[in-house]
């Protein structure tokens, strides 16, 4: 009996058939991945420049954090915080100290995290702060993204995430990113309790603030008793060249969000970090999560963050992210409109030729053995895992260049 196998149409085929349709992925399946590379089900390989949106920034199965989550699932995976776990105590250690908080609050997705976030400040300011009880305000910019829920997308400015999903939560004022005199506006309402805010905005294109715009609006917020919140999930953990992208202007976060690369994309894992004041607004039974600070997930946890120190992947970002511009720069092609970014989170911006589009030049370059997605039509973001070195970063931009060639 012959024995077919199943081609790249067929999954694409089955997936269409029993899931709903609430993304429109590249056309290519994979089934391995290690490193920087991605193996599809034809056996192709890939340079994966998108790293599930930054959240294996340590590299495709690294064997640390695969070893350690192999260990601990054969131990324990999962208590509910009904009961202590002996994992547990070790990551808030590890973690508060690591980012310097006196205490952390674990979730799962990033999106969670960013609600807890929004009803730590919430707390705070009718506790702390004085706001009369549901009068509180959060800042937040255009272009934002925090995540999908409907508090979340509340406060998003893109009809795509929004429309078609109200009524929607109130209690947030919308101003400008990157502008100053919107933020000191805004600020004038006594009831604001704090600003949430990306330190580069990833999923609207991987926009890059002004030089002293978020260190000057942490003081604006500091006059005014109001939290500066920074939703680090996307540009933490090494992605930017540093470890936080607020650390290039010194600039400590009173509410930190972090999630994706926390498990080095091995599992969803997200947290929450600021000092007692804040973080001890919020009582037994007030927020929680079953999942949230689970065994596995903390010994996950700690294995991802210490793959980040111990092998200098924020001096890596940073190294070669500066190596990526200037050579993407340096291409000759009417295609190519703009490239901003830090460290290892950067954009191409392509201007439509002949009616060929950001699309059209990622399905030519998975065609090359590389892949990234394009957002907002024309932006196509690059970022690899943070564990690239040079010679496989200098190949990668080698596709790119051959791909931009094809469309001339
Ligand atoms: C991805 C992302 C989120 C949401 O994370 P999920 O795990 O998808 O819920 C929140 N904030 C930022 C900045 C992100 O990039």
């Amino acid at each position: 009996m012959e024995i077919k196998k199943m081609t790249t149409e067929d999954y694409i085929k089955r997936e269409e058939k029993y899931g709903a349709h609430n993304y429109h992925p590249l056309p290519v399946v994979l089934e391995k991945g290690e490193g920087v590379y991605v193996w599809d089900v034809e056996g192709k390989k890939y340079y994966d420049f998108l790293s599930a949106y930054s959240a294996v920034n340590q590299g495709h199965c690294h064997p640390k954090i695969i070893n350690t989550m192999i260990e601990q699932a054969q131990k324990l995976t999962l208590t509910s915080r009904a009961f202590y776990n002996s994992a547990l105590g070790e990551f808030e250690e590890y973690i508060t100290k690591y980012f310097g908080y006196d205490k952390v609050l674990p979730m799962n997705t990033g999106a969670e995290a960013d609600e807890t976030a929004l009803k730590l400040c919430r707390k705070w300011a009718y506790e702390v702060k004085g706001v009369p009880e549901n009068e509180a305000k959060i800042i937040v910019c255009d272009g934002n993204f925090h995540g999908r829920t409907i508090t979340i997308i509340s406060m998003s400015t893109d009809p795509t995430a929004y429309k078609g999903f109200g009524p929607y939560t109130p209690g947030f004022i919308k101003i400008p990113y990157n502008d100053l005199n919107a933020l000191e506006e805004a600020l004038q309402d006594p009831n604001v309790a704090g600003f949430l805010v990306e330190p580069i905005q990833g999923e609207a294109g991987v926009y890059v603030p002004d030089d002293g715009y978020l260190k000057k609006a942490y003081e604006m917020c500091k006059e005014k008793n109001v939290l500066f919140i920074a939703d680090e999930v996307q540009t933490g953990i090494a992605r930017t060249g540093k470890l936080l992208a607020c650390d290039y202007e010194d600039v400590r976060p009173d509410i930190l969000i972090l999630g994706k690369a926390l498990s080095g994309g091995a599992m969803p894992i997200s947290a929450v970090l600021a000092d007692d004041e804040i973080m001890l607004t919020i009582k037994p039974g007030e927020h929680g999560s079953t999942f949230g600070g689970n065994p596995l997930a903390s010994k996950v946890a700690i294995a991802a963050l210490e793959v980040v120190k111990e092998e200098n992947l924020a001096e890596n970002a940073y190294k070669l992210g500066q190596i990526f511009r200037d050579e993407i720069k340096a291409i000759k092609s009417d295609m190519i409109e703009e490239v901003r970014g830090k460290g290892l989170l950067n954009a191409v911006v392509i201007r439509p030729k002949n009616g060929k589009t950001a699309w059209d030049v990622c399905v030519r370059m998975k065609e090359n053995g590389m892949l990234a997605k394009p957002t907002h039509d024309h932006i196509i973001r690059f970022a690899p895992p943070l564990v690239i070195n040079e010679e496989q970063l200098r190949e990668a931009i080698d596709i790119f260049k051959k791909t931009m060639e094809e469309f001339e």
